[in-house]
């Protein structure tokens, strides 16, 4: 062991894992275990990665404005309040650095995205886990467990590995009871596959203790690339733009994400096909005895009678090339997070899961 020590709280990070993408042995892999895209990114953000290589040489823009335009635009949002960073993992870092440190408390749900649990330890804070009940955030537990050094108070909506999601006016009064130094960040990653819910862009508007985060990662099919961002107050934009590097995204990542964003017709195209395969895998697995929650985002939870089921079902679809994600880090051992494919690799899912329960019953 090297005698120099870390800052507290590092050594109690739990490493990231991140979904995987090989089975030993097996060809034809369908990954189904970090939400990503099935059609992958706009031929329009390809396109500007080509193009954007010809500039390499060049250092990249340090305010973003020609992306930030096109977000204000396209959200019909105040350009100079966005705030944009490598990934929203990046704005969740930046807020936890600019707001919580040594003996503040960092609020996260039961089975909340696990970057926030990170973040907070990686800036020195304490992290509290609150329940959920039913799988689904709740206003009233976290309210009962702010204090005074309650600094950061973490949600997804639609949350992540649930799927479930709470509606405006519940975030509404959670962001009304909170004290008052203490910021709510309405985590977005899933957005816009709720039909007409803008994230919590109109709240952020009315008020300056909640911080919305999106990212290109999911629907735009740019994970790869790393770019989200974040909305919020202007003296909070100011905070963050303190710690922010001058040069965080680079110009690709710029530009392929401002061509995505100007696509609109594939992103309607794999907005739809979501929507109906969502619904046609819920229901399948229903058929089969798999307990489904209606999932507002790209991926559903498929829970089992225990853990052992769960393990054992990942097992066999892995023999059948289907990578899912296992959510024992999340609290939830007795699931599978199942990203929704595309239509051959949902019918896969479905014809797998069948044969594991026949096996079983
Ligand atoms: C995927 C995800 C993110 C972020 O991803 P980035 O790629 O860093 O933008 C953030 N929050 C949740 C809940 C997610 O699932």
């Amino acid at each position: 062991m090297a005698r120099m020590k870390p800052q507290p709280g590092i050594m109690d990070i739990a490493l990231y894992v991140g979904g995987a993408s090989h089975i030993e042995g097996v060809s034809d892999v369908v990954k189904l275990s970090s939400n990503e895209n099935p059609f992958g990114p706009s031929p329009a953000a390809i396109a500007a990665v080509e193009r954007s290589a010809r500039n390499l040489h060049r250092y990249p823009s340090t305010d973003h404005a020609a992306l930030r335009n096109a977000i204000a635009g396209a959200h019909g949002l105040d350009v100079a309040r966005i705030i944009c960073g490598v990934g929203s993992d990046e704005i969740i870092t930046f807020l936890c650095q600019a707001y919580a440190g040594s003996g503040d408390e960092v609020i996260h749900t039961q089975h909340g995205f696990a970057m926030y649990r990170i973040s907070a330890l990686a800036a020195g804070a304490t992290p509290v886990e609150v329940a959920e009940r039913d799988r689904t955030v709740d206003v009233d537990a976290i309210l009962a467990a702010c204090t005074d050094r309650t600094r950061l108070v973490f949600i997804a909506n639609p949350a992540n590995p649930t799927g479930t999601f709470i509606a405006l006016d519940e975030v509404e009064r959670l962001a009304d009871g909170l004290p008052e130094q203490c910021l709510l960040v309405l985590d977005g990653a899933y957005a816009e596959f709720e039909p007409g819910y803008d994230g919590g862009a109109t709240l952020v508007e009315k008020r300056e203790n909640i911080v919305m985060t999106r990212t290109f990662s999911k629907l735009y099919g740019l994970g790869g690339l790393r770019v989200g961002w974040g909305y919020a107050c202007q003296d909070v934009i100011d905070v963050l733009n303190r710690v922010r590097g001058p040069f965080n995204l680079s110009s690709t990542a710029l530009e392929a994400a401002e061509a995505a964003l100007g696509d609109r017709s594939y992103t309607e195209k794999c907005l739809s096909e979501n929507t109906k395969m969502r619904l046609w895998l819920t229901e399948a697995l229903r058929e089969l005895g798999v307990g489904v929650d209606d999932s507002h985002a790209n991926f559903v939870l498929a829970r089992f009678g225990s853990a052992a089921e769960a393990d054992a079902c990942e097992a066999h679809l892995k023999t059948q090339g289907l990578i899912v994600r296992r959510v024992g880090g999340y609290k939830l051992p007795e699931a599978l997070r199942i990203t929704v494919g595309d239509e051959s690799a949902c019918r896969r899912v479905v014809h797998a899961i069948s044969q594991f329960k026949a096996v079983a019953a």
